[in-house]
């Protein structure tokens, strides 16, 4: 089979029309974004020399709404960064069951900073009952852990957490002298979603996290973002953890440019995701969870799931099947690639088990 060149490097059979909802991190940088990393200033951010990183984390801070920003390869060392910070040995933080920081970061936080986590179960809109965060926090006793931060997650399983919760759940922490971190690696879809600015969610929280190569496109990156004295002690973690680059503003002029050109778009690929859902409602055997945002979730009837994954990886559309189907729109899918998807899906259940 002869081959076509996608952007630089990635090798495709021609001819083949791939439909990639396993996530929003498998986008390609568009030319532009090519372009503005080609042309970005650079220098050694070891020294704090590199200005196009410079210019990014004042400009994340400023839109977010923070005295200081940090760059950071992925989102699973900025929050780590983030949790380092604000807790110390014997600390503890407070985090869903199903949160990024608690079950998807190898553990990071009590492996790496010896913080216990005190997982909360997530209702289905991804919130933790505010009875359940109240009941968590240890009193001052030489029995117990020291509670010292609450993180939320947003958005959560594709879920925006509504705005009334958040101000609710950070004014609890504040109340009962709790710190606050967002894991926002989706914030930008969560602010589309809710149409209000994204500081206006940040703004509640003592630090946030935000990832460039989700949604916004990039190839790689995230930010945290917090008072001077958090970044500060979050520096130190980021050089421990061998988070210390150099010419990264190679990297920093992709998320500048995404900032610019990638947030207000994300609304498309929430257009695209109720398309999908839509063409999915009303299959026997399927069940299908309308999306707020770019994720869209279906539950297989009788244990067909991996079945159907196949499937439709046999006709090049791709998703993933951890905690049931979950289906990823984003910038290098469009609607024909959805209506691809959806024609298999139905093809699929149009034959019985
Ligand atoms: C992707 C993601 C992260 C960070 O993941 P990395 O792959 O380390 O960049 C953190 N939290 C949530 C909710 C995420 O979806």
């Amino acid at each position: 089979m002869t081959a076509v060149q996608y952007g630089s490097g990635t090798l495709r059979p021609a001819g083949e029309r791939r439909v990639d909802l396993r996530s929003d991190t498998v986008t390609q940088p568009t030319a532009g974004m090519r372009e503005a990393m080609m042309a970005a200033p650079l220098g050694d951010d070891v020294f704090g020399d590199d200005p196009t990183v410079n210019a990014l984390q004042e400009r994340v801070a400023g839109l977010l709404g923070f005295e200081a920003a940090l760059f950071m390869p992925t989102g699973t060392q900025s929050n780590l960064c983030g949790l380092l910070a604000h807790c110390g040995r014997g600390d503890e933080y407070i985090v869903g069951q199903m949160a990024h920081t608690y079950r998807y970061e190898g553990g990071g936080a009590a492996v790496l900073g010896s913080i216990q986590p005190q997982p909360l179960p997530n209702q289905p809109d991804g919130t933790l009952l505010l009875s359940d965060i109240e009941a968590a926090i240890k009193p001052d006793d030489a029995h117990f852990a020291k509670t010292r931060l609450l993180c939320l997650e947003n958005t959560w399983n594709g879920n925006a957490l509504p705005l009334g919760y958040i101000e609710q759940a950070t004014a609890l922490a504040k109340r009962r002298g709790l710190a606050t971190h967002l894991d926002g690696a989706r914030l930008f879809n969560a602010a589309v979603a809710s149409q209000v600015p994204a500081r206006e969610i940040t703004r509640h929280f003592d630090s946030v996290s935000v990832c460039f190569s989700k949604g916004l496109g990039a190839p790689v990156g995230s930010a945290l973002c917090g008072s001077r004295e958090l970044i500060a002690r979050a520096h130190r973690v980021r050089k421990m953890a061998g988070g210390g680059m150099r010419q990264v503003g190679l990297l920093a002029a992709a998320a500048d440019y995404a900032l610019t050109h990638h947030i207000d778009r994300l609304a498309d690929d929430h257009a695209l995701a109720q398309r999908l859902a839509a063409g999915m409602a009303g299959i026997p055997g399927l069940t299908v969870t309308p999306p707020q945002t770019n994720i869209v979730f279906a539950q297989v009837a009788d244990g067909r799931g991996a079945a159907l994954l196949a499937h439709l990886a046999a006709r090049g559309v791709l998703a993933t099947g951890l905690i049931g189907l979950r289906f990823v729109t984003h910038l290098d899918v469009d609607a024909a690639g959805i209506d691809t998807a959806i024609a298999a899906v139905r093809e699929f259940f149009s034959h019985p088990a």
